[in-house]
């Protein structure tokens, strides 16, 4: 830690880090004929089920992105393979016979040599098949727009926010109304757009919440960027998932003086999760 920003790791993958995996592994997967999947060790936050043997034998005809979800799709088959990181999982790209290492559960085995290989130390991670069109996946149908989507507005914050009396925090961090804001990128929207975290989500104007709606898209999108010339090379093997370090405006920061205003940040739990913010500057 350094006098002025608090440059940490990320405790677990949120939606940059996601964004930056699929990224990193799409040009591998795409248009490749999946040899096999070897599953080491089942039991993650679900079992890994049979089912993904499915995707032995087929080609890859998409990767993408959904909340924190990556969906690999596969041709002529409806569905595909759905991988969640959860708390400590990673992807990385290596040969098929790279000699495992510790936590490395499933492999995605390509016919060209190269191998997609998951490792979740906390076992909280998802590997599994999605037989449904995705928009009819329990998983994902119920979830809000995605927050660098034309989707996501002020005026849809606003909108979603009348009568809400619970803390404007908790409001931007439930999936069900933008997806991918984690508890540090709310933190640190909030004191960007000036807003208390405890706020009542119903009691911000439309004009706030446009500050807000640009400031959740600056502070992931900057973490895109980041990821994206800092990150960890996805091929080799150094089993480090390398979330981002982050230069923190608030999170963290409990007693240092505000970039702003100088004044002490404030820490306050809401909704069961640190907050971080400046009492002069958030209201
Ligand atoms: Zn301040």
């Amino acid at each position: 830690m350094t006098g002025l920003y608090r440059r940490d790791f990320i405790e677990m993958p949120e939606l940059p880090e996601v964004e930056t995996t699929l990224r990193g592994i799409e040009p591998s997967l795409l248009h490749q004929e999946v040899r096999k999947i070897v599953v080491r060790n089942a039991s993650l936050r679900w079992p890994v089920p049979d089912e993904v043997n499915r995707a032995a034998g087929t080609t890859v005809s998409r990767c993408w992105r959904r909340a924190k979800y990556l969906l690999i799709e596969m041709e002529g088959a409806k569905g595909g393979l759905l991988i969640h990181l959860g708390m400590s999982g990673s992807l990385r790209i290596c040969a098929v016979d790279d000699e495992p290492q510790k936590h490395d559960h499933v492999d995605i085995v390509l016919d060209n040599g190269q191998c997609i290989r998951f490792n979740d130390p906390r076992r909280f991670g998802v590997f599994t098949w999605w037989d449904q069109p995705a928009d009819q996946n329990p998983l994902l149908r119920n979830l809000g727009p995605e927050p660098l989507s034309d989707k996501f507005s002020g005026n849809h914050l606003r909108s979603r926010s009348r009568g809400r009396k619970g803390a404007v925090k908790n409001f931007i961090m439930d999936g069900k109304i933008v997806v991918g804001v984690g508890n540090i990128y709310a933190s640190e929207a909030l004191f960007m757009a000036g807003i208390h975290p405890s706020r009542p989500a119903g009691r911000i104007s439309a004009a706030r919440y446009d500050a807000l709606c640009c400031a959740i898209r600056d502070v992931l999108e900057r973490a895109i960027r980041r990821g994206g010339t800092t990150l960890r090379d996805f091929h080799g093997s150094d089993g480090n998932p390398g979330y981002f370090a982050q230069e923190l405006l608030v999170y963290g920061r409990e007693s240092l003086p505000c970039f702003r205003c100088g004044t002490g940040i404030r820490k306050k739990v809401i909704g069961q999760r640190s907050s971080f913010f400046c009492p002069a500057c958030q209201r």
